[in-house]
């Protein structure tokens, strides 16, 4: 049986970022990808947002890693050469009922280390955005956009230059868990193989829970269930409108049917929410019909036919419908007893722009200091 020191399930942003951590803390690291590359899965399907850290439970993971996350990530870019924009987002309210809730959000975002939101009335979000429509906004200035995959690359390449080896096409499909810590894995595809590793890292996203699931020695009141919440985009025909991220007010729920733009400058609305039982990502177009009225609340100009269907993520949710929205589960030795073992549940949004926060965390969690 072959061994190795750690073993990192997942080429996503998430399992990126804990490889290059332990790597460059001086382990020896293997990372085991079902896919053919690094994020072809939820880390290739999002929005590309560096998000501030706002509307996030304070003190909650999310909150935690999404503001230490977004420090660490821009600094990152700056370093590396990733191409990222601090373009800002604006916070729309098109109402007075929805006026009323900028100062909670305000709040929310300064209890969160979020401080520099600034409310703006309709001329002076006019005067930001030309085209928008509103009574009131909140101004972000610390929101950005990235290139997810150049960023992915270069995680790639760090953790390769500390001597990671990433093997492609190996999905881990069993195992079970060693007394004395770590577990001996099964890993299928062309070259099937059983390895035994010292540290293992759960970083399989949509299938953390299953294949926790199936390590044996798993306590199973650790496993959560899994569910699948599929947000769907709409790409805008034509040129944006916009130089900022949009959102309106939050609706309980969710974020609204928002704004975002990549670094090519195409605009696309969502995602919405629409929960599946099965990992499927074509986009059924009758869904941007109810896209037309949510964006003109405050972009009465969206002309007709202008949304397009455009492409979608699944967001790998360890609570179902109706259930108050999930924190970031890390979970290690303190909680299902198992040494050598760390397991990422939920990592949805903002995943991306905590990634890095999410690797130091996991490293201290596995390793210690
Ligand atoms: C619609 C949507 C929009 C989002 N927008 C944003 C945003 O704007 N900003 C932001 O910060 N975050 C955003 N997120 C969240 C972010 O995309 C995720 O948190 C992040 O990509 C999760 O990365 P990951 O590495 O955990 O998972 P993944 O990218 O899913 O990677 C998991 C990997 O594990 C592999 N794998 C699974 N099982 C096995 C196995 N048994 N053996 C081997 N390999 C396996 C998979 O092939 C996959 O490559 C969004 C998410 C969604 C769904």
């Amino acid at each position: 049986m072959e061994e190795v020191d750690c073993v990192v399930v997942g080429a996503g942003v998430v399992g990126l970022a804990v490889a290059r951590e332990l790597a460059l803390a001086g382990r020896e690291v293997l990372v085991l990808e079902a896919a053919e590359g690094i994020g072809t899965a939820t880390s290739s399907r999002n929005s590309e947002v560096i998000h501030a850290g706002i509307y996030y439970p304070k003190d909650s993971l999310m909150a935690r890693f999404c503001v230490a996350g977004k420090r660490m990530l821009y600094a990152y870019c700056a370093e590396r050469g990733v191409p990222h924009r601090n373009c800002g987002k604006l916070i729309v309210a098109t109402n007075e009922e929805e006026q009323g809730k900028l100062a909670s959000i305000q709040a929310r975002a300064a209890a969160n280390g979020v401080p520099d939101l600034a409310l703006l009335d309709a001329a002076e979000a006019r005067a930001l955005e030309p085209a928008i429509s509103c009574v009131a906004a909140l101004n972000s200035p610390s929101t950005g956009i990235i290139d997810s995959h150049a960023y992915m690359l270069a995680l790639q390449g760090d953790a390769e230059n500390a001597g990671t080896v990433f093997v492609f096409h190996s999905p881990v499909t069993g195992g079970r868990l060693l007394p004395e810590g770590g577990a001996e894995l099964s890993v299928g595809g062309a070259e099937p193989m059983e390895l035994r590793c010292r540290l293992l890292i759960n970083a399989a996203g949509l299938h953390a829970p299953r294949l926790a699931g199936s390590l044996a020695g798993m306590p199973a009141e650790h496993v959560p269930p899994t569910f699948y919440a599929k947000g769907n985009y709409f790409t805008l025909t034509g040129r944006s409108p916009f130089t900022r991220l949009i959102y309106p007010v939050p609706v309980p729920g969710g974020l609204g049917t928002h704004l975002t733009i990549d670094l090519g400058g195409q605009a696309r609305f969502g995602p919405d929410v629409e929960w599946v039982e099965q990992i499927a990502y074509e986009v059924d177009p009758h869904r941007g019909e109810g896209f037309y009225a949510a964006i003109r609340r405050y972009w009465p100009e969206l002309p007709d036919g202008a949304l397009q269907p455009g492409y979608s993520g699944i967001r790998p949710k360890i609570v179902g419908p109706g259930v108050a929205a999930q924190d970031f589960v890390v979970q290690g030795p303190d909680t299902h007893g198992r040494p050598g073992l760390v397991n990422l549940f939920g990592i949805e949004s903002p995943g991306l722009t905590a990634s890095l926060a999410l690797g130091e965390h996991v490293r201290r969690m596995a390793l210690g200091g």
